[in-house]
């Protein structure tokens, strides 16, 4: 516990959005304060948070002068240049391997192979004619997602047939991109699990996962058949690849559930939306594991407390039922702060005990 950081400590975060504002709610509880650095004016993290750095993410100044003013820096946003953030030096937690690696999808893809875990078979894709061949030979049809900058499924196009190619491209923006094959899977699920500097690493209880045009809509603890049988598989998995790349904090690995085991879909090098439901539902919410990994305290417990936790997101006007939820007997409402509630923007979330 030596090298632990003390409460009254200031924890940089990288990234304004929900993520950020509910590390800093559990950062508070633990006596730290944070420091919010996001390009936006009124982030909802900051409204949470002592401070404040309103600037680019590519900005080095103002994010060496950040990083001098932050005890240790993480990050809530893996869309964050990485050149820019070497100033940040040692005080980056998880590293920046973690980033370069999330924010590539052909580079994320290799780096999973490479550990051992499963994936759908893929191409990289820079222009109409790789779509084609991609099709014939992943066969039809096949999933177009950009490399760099995709989430919620934005940045993606199914493609069933070489005509469908070019649109595809122009739907995509014209950009590197991968083409996958499409994985027929039973359920999704998401491990999340934290490792400290010292190579500890601990699982949550695995969520299982639906989708909503390409954004998670529901999160479910325990996940239940047929997940369950894959669960020590995926754990392993994640935490192997939570070793290779040296992270420090909370990392999600995303899965398929396949009639034969599982398959990585992708990974996320932070907390994760499928992990809302710690808050109230595990001994130790996922925010507060990843503080404790990041400052260097031991990790907490992540036992379920309940029965069965069960998450909804609030997405665009999903959010205008706030009074009925909050009305509710056991509905525990977390609502986001931000300002206008438009189409698959994330508002809030409801979590439910049983
Ligand atoms: P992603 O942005 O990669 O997480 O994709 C969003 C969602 O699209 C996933 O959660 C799946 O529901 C679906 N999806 C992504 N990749 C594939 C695939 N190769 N085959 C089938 N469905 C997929």
């Amino acid at each position: 516990m030596s090298s632990a950081l003390a409460p009254g400590s200031t924890i940089g975060i990288v990234g304004g959005g929900q993520l950020g504002r509910m590390l800093a709610i559990a950062a508070a509880r633990l006596g730290y304060r944070c420091h919010i650095f996001d390009p936006h004016r009124r982030p909802c993290a900051a409204e949470v948070s002592a401070r404040f750095t309103s600037a680019a993410f590519a900005d080095e100044a103002a994010l060496k002068a950040f990083g001098e003013a932050c005890d240790v820096v993480t990050y809530e946003f893996e869309n964050v240049p990485v050149a820019a953030l070497g100033v940040l030096g040692d005080k980056l937690k998880p590293g920046i391997r973690s980033l370069e690696v999330a924010q590539d999808r052909a580079v994320e893809k290799r780096f999973i192979e490479a550990t051992g875990a499963r994936i759908a078979p893929w191409r990289t894709v820079d222009g109409v004619a790789d779509i084609v061949a991609a099709l014939g030979s992943l066969g039809s049809p096949v999933l177009l997602k950009t490399r760099r900058l995709g989430y919620d499924g934005k940045g993606q196009a199914w493609v069933h047939s070489p005509d469908e190619a070019a649109a595809a491209w122009e739907a995509i923006g014209r950009q590197p991109a991968v083409a996958e094959a499409r994985v027929t899977f039973e359920a999704e699920f998401s491990v999340i699990l934290a490792r400290t500097a010292a190579g500890e690493t601990r699982a949550f209880p695995i969520s299982r996962n639906a989708h909503e045009d390409g954004i998670l809509r529901r999160s479910r603890t325990p996940a239940g058949a047929p997940i369950d049988a894959q669960a020590s598989e995926a754990v392993a998995q994640a935490a192997a690849i939570a070793g290779a790349l040296g992270h420090v904090g909370v990392v999600t690995v995303e899965y398929f559930a396949c009639e034969d085991g599982p398959i990585v879909n992708e990974i996320a090098p932070r907390v994760h939306n499928s992990g809302h439901w710690t808050i109230e539902g595990a001994a130790t919410s996922q925010f507060e594991q990843h503080l404790r990994a990041i400052c260097g305290l031991p990790l907490g417990e992540t036992a379920l407390v309940t029965g069965m936790a069960s998450m909804d997101n609030l997405i665009g006007g999903d959010v205008e039922r706030w009074a009925e939820l909050i009305a509710e007997p056991g509905a525990r409402v977390h609502l986001y702060g931000k300002g206008e509630a438009r189409p698959g923007r994330k508002m809030g979330h409801v979590t439910r005990l049983s």
